[in-house]
């Protein structure tokens, strides 16, 4: 599907942006620094392209049909890494904000892509925060070098591709009917994700429970107030078949957290509270697991120090997502051999991935043996 370029400017805001560059220099080429510098040095580019999800995607405090994505790659002497931003609207970042912080950078400077912590700490360095943005070019670095060096990343990292777990497939909060087509359509997974934290709780869990006896676990996103009636609420999610519990309480409740994952009889996994590699440390005896995210951690090199982290602590580790194309989410799949369980459905939910890569069977995680991060260009979008 093309996208018209100029009245996506218009659409999304971006009209301050193009005004003071041409468009074309927004869209197609590399960031503020081309490559008049070194011409041996990274060369970065990057393309703005709005996610269309299947299914209003509702969560407890907001709902979306789309998400903004910026896609990425980086050329090096004749190979090319992709990378990806997706900006889900709770976490601030914008096409625009990430289109601003990666045409701040100068990649030129590098040229040898191997140096991904050197890289990635210049990166870093330029601005606080912009965690997607960031991740759009270590994803980028990780598929450039893994192409280079002709070999998958659960490879590099040591990983056995047949440890891959099974994902959960989301189902939102919607009414009954929906809850009950939602479960016939996810068929092919072994566990379900049931986003909770609204009045309807119960309705959600005892609707699913009407047609699958398959495990659920469940995302309240910060939305149950009370520890008590948390608590509560998980001691009857246990005896309906609920494997954990994800960021049951708002993740500035520190005290409530910790007191629920002493007390809970089921796992309770951060996720809001847990964005980068400083925060497993402080999330060990608060939360029995994390769930890590490429968008929150600034990529896969943090995500697999996170990773290697969490286990040290004895804490167990989900793999997430959040709506993406292939590219990320076959970056994040690399990791996934090592991780307790995946939340790695984010590509299924929409209509116009860009990208072919890691595939589920039967509910399994499937890694190709494609080098980098395993995907396959299916729509040239630049
Ligand atoms: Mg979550």
């Amino acid at each position: 599907m093309k996208t018209n370029r100029r009245n996506f400017i218009r659409t999304t805001g971006l009209l301050a942006i193009a005004s003071t560059a041409s468009i074309e220099s927004v869209f197609a080429t590399s960031a503020a620094f081309p490559s008049k510098n070194k011409k041996n040095g990274l060369s970065l580019s990057f393309v703005p392209h709005e996610l269309q999800l299947k299914h209003v995607f509702t969560l407890a405090n907001s709902s979306r049909k789309t998400t903004p994505d910026v896609l990425t790659k980086i050329d090096f002497q004749g190979y090319t890494g992709y990378g990806e931003a997706s900006m889900p609207p709770y976490l601030g970042e914008s096409i625009e904000s990430v289109i601003r912080f990666l045409s701040k950078l100068d990649l030129n400077q590098f040229t040898d892509p191997f140096q991904i912590e050197k890289i990635m700490h210049y990166v870093d360095s330029v601005d606080e925060g912009n965690c997607a943005a960031k991740a759009a070019v270590d994803i980028a670095l990780h598929d450039l070098t893994g192409k280079i060096m002709k070999q998958p990343w659960h490879n590099i990292w040591g990983f056995d591709k047949e440890k891959t777990p099974n994902t959960s497939f989301t189902i939102g909060i919607d009414t009954p009917e929906v809850v009950r087509q939602k479960v016939a359509e996810a068929e092919p997974y072994k566990i379900l994700k049931v986003k909770l934290g609204r009045e309807t709780d119960k309705m959600m869990i005892e609707t699913i429970r009407s047609v699958s006896d398959k495990p659920i676990c469940v995302d309240v996103n910060q939305g149950w107030p009370d520890r008590s009636r948390a608590l509560e609420m998980i001691y009857w999610l246990k005896e309906k078949g609920v494997v954990f519990v994800e960021q049951p309480l708002p993740k500035t409740a520190i005290d409530d957290n910790a007191w629920l994952t002493q007390n809970s009889p089921l796992p309770i996994i951060g996720d809001e509270a847990v964005q980068r590699l400083a925060d497993v440390k402080k999330a060990w005896g608060v939360y029995s697991g994390i769930n890590i995210k490429l968008m929150k951690c600034a990529g896969m090199r943090e995500a697999h120090q996170m990773l290697t982290a969490a286990k040290a602590l004895g804490m167990k580790v989900m793999i997430g997502c959040m709506t993406e194309t292939s590219c990320a989410i076959s970056a994040a799949a690399q990791l996934s051999p090592n991780a307790d369980w995946a939340d790695l459905d984010g590509n299924l939910l929409i209509s116009n991935d860009p990208y072919t890569g890691m595939e589920i069977k039967q509910g399994k995680i499937c890694l190709t043996n494609e080098s980098g991060i395993g995907i396959d260009v299916k729509e040239k979008l630049f």
